[in-house]
C-alpha cells in the first residue's frame, strides 16, 4: 500500500494563495508585479512572447523577437510564466495559467517529441503525426517500476491497474477527441501496456489481434484521417484475483458517417486475396466495383492493402474465426460489391423498374445462396399489408436503388455485428471471471463544421453524454466530496449540460422524440422536421430555431447549427421486410443469421417509431433511437468504474509533423475543458487521505506517546509535528485535503526511518 497519488513532481511550484482565484487574465496583478514577460495577441490571433520595456499609466512599451517595438494598452497583454517554468509537465505547476502561457507550454514539449502533459487529473496527448521514441518494452518496465514520471498513456494505465486492485473497482480510460487526434492509437498504446503487464495467459495476444481486425471493417479514409474510425469502441478489458487478463468484451457504438473511400476491407480483399478465393468470389479489382470508385480513391499513403489483407487473416485466425467462417466473410464483402454493381432497366411507361440480368446480379444471388428470381423480385417491388390484403408495389428506379444499397448496407452492419460478436466469444471470460476489468473507450469527439448533418447530431449528442460524464465526476464529485466532509471550499461554478442532454432525450418534447415522430410520418419532410422542432422548442434556452431547415443547438463546445436536410431519410431504417424475409431464404449461413438478428430487433418492443414508410409493418427501431440505446449501455458500463481521462489533440489538419497550429489547439482545449479543470484542481486540494489511513501510515514517526488517540487527533498531531503549513491542508470530518505536493514530505520521511 502506497500513497502515491501524490507523485505530482510540482511540489516545489508555488501553490495558489487561496484569495488568488482568478489567474486568467490578471492584468491587475500583472501590473502589480511587474512582470517581465507577457503575451500579446497578433492580429491573426496568434499569441507572441514580448518584454516589457516600460510602462506607464494605461500603455505598456513591448519588445517582440524580432526586434520590433510595440506600443500597447496595459490591460490586452496576458502575463507570461518565468523560463524556469518552460515546459513544465504539468499544467498545474505554471504560476500563470491563461490560454497562451497553456499553448506555449504544449508547443515547447511537443518541439521536443514530448508529447504528454498531465493537466491535472487529465492526460493531454498532442499527435505527433511522425513515430517518436516514447513506446516498447524499455518504456513500460520504467513505467511499471515508477522510475519515469514524465506523463504517458503508460502511466495512466498503470495508475488504473494499481487503483483497480487497490480499491477493488472497476476502471475506465476514457479517450476523445477530433478526428485524427490520435484516439485510436492512444487505445491501442494504452492496451499495450495492460496486456504487457497483465498478460501470461496468452489471451492478451489475441485481445491485441482484435485491433487489426475491427480497423479493417470499421475504419476508412476520411479527409482528415487516412484510418478513419466509423464507430465508437469500448474494449472492457478482465482481470483474475491475481492480476492477469483472463478475457474480453467489446462493445461498438455504430456511426452513420461515410468516409471518402469505403471500409479498409474492401479495397484489401481485391488486392489480396489468392487466386483460389477470387475465382470463388468472381472477384474483380477495387476499380470495377461502383461502391469503391465514387471518390475515386483507390489507395492510401503508405498503405500496401494486399500486405493488410493478410494481416486480417492473420488475425482472424487467432481470435479463432474458422476457415470456412472466413471465407464465408469475404463472401459477404464480395457480395456487397457486387450488389453495388447491380443496374436496373425501366420495364414498362411508369417509370418502373427490375435489375437487370447480368453477372453482378447472378453472383450477389450465389454469393448470398439465394434464388435469382427472388432478389430481382425484392429489388423491384414491395409488398404492402393494407387492411387484411397484401399488395405489390412496383418500384421507380430511385426506389430500387435505394432497396439495393439499404440491402448492401444492411448486410455489411450485420456482418460487422456479427464479426465483433464471434471475437467477443472468442475472448470471453469463463467461469473465473473476478469482474474486475479495465474499460477502454475510444469514441469520436464533438465535431462542428460549416454544414453539420445528422451523423454530427448523433455524435454530439454522445458527447454531450460523456461531458457529463466528466464533468460529474471531477467537478461535482469534487464539489460533493468537499461539502460533504465539511470542508470550507468556495464553491466553484462548472458547466452542467444538463439542460443540453434534457433538450436531446426528454420526451416527448425533445430532439430525438420529435424525430422519431416526424420519422414515423409518411408526409414527413426535412421542412416539416424543422418547423415541428421550433414549433415545440423554441423557448427552451439551448436550442434556437433559424431560417427554413437550420437549427441550433448551444453544445457545453460552442454553438452548433444543424440542417435538417437527410435527417429523417437516414433517421429511417429505409430496410425492406421483403430484403429480410430474401436473407432468411438464403442457403448460406450468414445471411440466415443476419435475417434472424433483424428479426429478433423487431420483436423487441418498439421504443421508435413504428413507422409504414416501407409498407409493410416494418417495426424496426430507428437509427437514432437504436444510437440512443447504444450510447445508453455504454454509460451504464462506464457508471461503475473509475474514470482516468486522456484528451487527444490535432495540432494540425494536414496530419503532419511539427506543425503546431496554436488556433486549432486552442479550440481544442476549450472543446473539452482542459483548461476549467487544471484551474479547479490547483485552487482545490486534489489529494485526499483518511484519518485512518493517514495515522496508520505516518503516526509511528510521531515523538509523543499516541496510543490512546483517535485516528483525527493523531493525524493533526502529525501534521503539527511536520510544520505542514496551514494553508496547504484543511482537516476535513473524515479525510485530510491536501494541496498538490505535500504528502511527498512525510513520505520522504517514512521510508528514511
Ligand atoms: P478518428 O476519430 O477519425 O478515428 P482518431 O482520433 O482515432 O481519429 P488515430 O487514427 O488514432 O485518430 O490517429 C490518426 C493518425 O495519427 C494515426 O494514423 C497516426 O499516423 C498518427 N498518430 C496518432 N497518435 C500517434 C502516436 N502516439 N504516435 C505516432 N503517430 C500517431
Ligand atoms: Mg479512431
Amino acid at each position: 500500500e502506497s500513497l502515491t497519488d501524490d507523485v505530482d513532481p510540482g511540489a516545489a511550484a508555488p501553490p495558489l494563495p487561496l484569495s488568488d482565484e482568478r489567474r486568467w487574465s490578471d492584468t491587475s496583478a500583472y501590473a502589480r508585479k511587474k512582470i517581465l514577460q507577457s503575451w500579446i495577441q497578433l492580429p491573426n490571433g496568434n499569441w507572441e512572447l514580448g518584454k516589457i520595456l516600460s510602462t506607464s499609466g494605461e500603455e505598456s512599451v513591448i519588445s517582440l523577437p524580432e526586434g520590433k517595438v510595440l506600443k500597447v494598452i496595459s490591460e490586452t497583454l496576458v502575463p507570461a510564466n518565468p523560463d524556469i517554468l518552460d515546459g513544465v509537465d504539468d499544467l498545474m505547476q505554471l504560476s500563470y495559467l491563461n490560454e497562451p502561457s497553456v499553448l506555449y507550454n504544449l508547443n515547447f514539449r511537443y518541439n521536443q517529441d514530448m508529447i504528454y502533459t498531465k493537466a491535472g487529473p487529465v492526460l493531454v496527448a498532442v499527435n505527433p503525426f511522425k513515430e517518436v521514441p516514447l513506446y516498447g518494452n524499455r518504456y513500460i518496465e520504467a513505467y511499471r517500476k515508477r522510475s519515469n514520471e514524465s506523463p504517458h498513456v503508460y502511466a495512466i494505465a498503470d495508475t488504473a491497474i494499481r487503483e483497480m486492485i487497490r480499491d477493488e473497482v472497476n476502471q475506465s480510460i476514457i479517450i476523445s477527441g477530433e478526428s485524427g487526434a490520435g484516439k485510436t492509437e492512444t487505445a491501442k498504446i494504452a492496451m499495450q501496456y495492460l496486456a504487457a503487464l497483465g498478460g501470461g495467459s496468452g489471451i492478451e495476444y489475441e485481445i491485441l489481434k482484435t485491433n487489426p481486425i475491427l480497423e479493417a471493417f470499421g475504419n476508412a479514409k476520411t479527409l482528415r484521417n487516412d484510418n478513419s474510425s466509423r464507430f465508437g469502441k469500448l474494449i472492457e478489458i478482465h482481470f483474475s484475483d491475481s492480476g492477469k487478463i483472463s478475457g474480453a468484451q467489446i462493445q461498438t457504438l455504430v456511426q452513420c458517417a461515410e468516409g471518402e473511400r469505403s471500409y479498409h476491407i474492401f479495397y484489401q480483399l481485391c488486392a489480396g486475396a489468392s487466386p483460389a478465393l477470387r475465382e470463388k468470389l468472381n472477384l474483380s479489382s477495387a476499380h470495377e466495383y461502383k461502391y469503391l470508385g465514387q471518390s475515386n480513391c483507390y489507395s492510401v499513403n503508405g498503405v500496401d492493402d494486399a500486405e493488410r489483407f493478410h494481416t486480417v487473416k492473420e488475425a482472424l485466425d487467432i481470435v479463432h474465426v474458422s476457415q470456412e467462417d472466413q471465407e464465408s466473410v469475404f463472401a459477404m464483402l464480395a457480395a456487397v460489391l457486387w450488389l453495388g454493381n447491380v443496374s436496373f432497366t425501366v420495364i414498362d411507361n411508369e417509370n418502373h423498374v427490375e435489375p437487370v440480368a447480368d453477372e453482378s446480379l447472378s453472383t450477389v444471388a450465389k454469393l448470398i445462396g439465394c434464388n435469382i428470381n427472388e432478389l430481382k423480385l425484392t429489388l423491384s417491388k414491395r409488398k404492402m399489408r393494407v387492411g387484411n390484403d397484401t399488395i405489390v408495389q412496383k418500384l421507380t428506379l430511385p426506389q430500387a436503388i435505394d432497396a439495393r444499397d439499404a440491402l448492401a448496407k444492411s448486410i455489411y452492419s450485420c456482418l460487422f455485428d456479427w464479426l465483433v460478436e464471434q471475437i467477443n466469444k472468442s475472448l470471453a471470460v469463463g467461469k473465473r471471471r473476478t469482474g474486475r476489468s479495465i474499460s477502454i473507450l475510444d469514441i469520436y469527439g464533438f465535431e462542428s463544421f460549416d454544414k453539420n448533418s445528422f451523423e454530427q447530431f448523433c455524435i454530439n449528442y454522445a458527447n454531450e453524454r460523456l461531458q457529463q460524464h466528466f464533468n460529474r465526476h471531477l467537478f461535482k464529485l469534487e464539489q460533493e466530496e468537499y461539502i460533504q466532509d465539511g470542508i470550507d471550499w468556495t464553491r466553484v461554478d462548472f458547466e452542467d449540460n444538463q439542460d443540453c442532454l434534457s433538450l436531446f432525450e426528454k420526451k416527448p418534447l425533445g430532439l430525438l422524440s420529435l424525430l422519431d415522430e416526424e420519422s414515423t410520418f409518411p408526409n414527413g419532410t426535412d421542412l416539416t422536421l424543422a418547423n415541428k422542432l421550433k414549433q415545440h422548442l423554441h423557448s427552451n434556452s439551448c436550442f434556437r430555431g433559424d431560417r427554413e431547415k437550420l437549427f441550433t443547438v448551444v453544445h457545453y463546445a460552442g454553438e452548433v447549427t444543424y440542417e435538417t436536410t437527410g435527417f429523417l431519410e437516414k433517421n429511417r431504417d429505409l430496410l425492406h421486410l421483403d430484403s429480410i424475409q430474401l436473407l432468411s431464404s438464403c442457403t448460406c449461413h450468414l445471411p440466415q443469421a443476419f435475417a434472424a438478428s433483424m428479426l429478433i430487433q423487431s420483436e423487441k418492443p418498439v421504443v421508435g417509431p413504428l413507422y409504414k414508410a416501407g409498407g409493410a409493418d416494418s417495426q424496426r427501431l430507428s437509427v437514432a433511437t437504436k444510437f440512443k440505446g447504444q450510447l445508453f449501455q455504454l454509460m451504464q458500463r462506464l457508471g461503475n468504474t473509475t474514470p482516468h481521462f486522456i484528451r487527444c489533440i490535432k495540432p494540425n489538419n494536414v496530419q503532419s509533423p511539427g506543425l503546431y497550429e496554436q488556433g486549432l489547439v486552442l479550440q481544442q482545449l476549450r472543446c473539452c475543458g482542459v483548461l476549467e479543470v487544471v484551474r479547479i484542481s490547483r485552487s482545490g486540494f486534489p489529494t485526499r487521505v483518511s484519518h485512518q489511513k493517514f495515522a496508520r501510515r505516518y503516526g509511528f514517526l510521531l515523538v509523543d506517546n499516541i496510543a490512546d488517540k483517535d485516528p483525527l487527533s493523531v493525524s493533526v498531531a502529525i501534521l503539527h509535528q511536520f510544520n505542514i503549513l496551514p494553508e496547504m491542508y484543511q482537516v476535513g470530518y473524515t479525510k485530510l485535503f491536501f494541496r498538490t505536493g505535500q504528502i511527498g514530505v512525510l513520505e520522504d520521511t517514512r521510508n528514511r526511518t
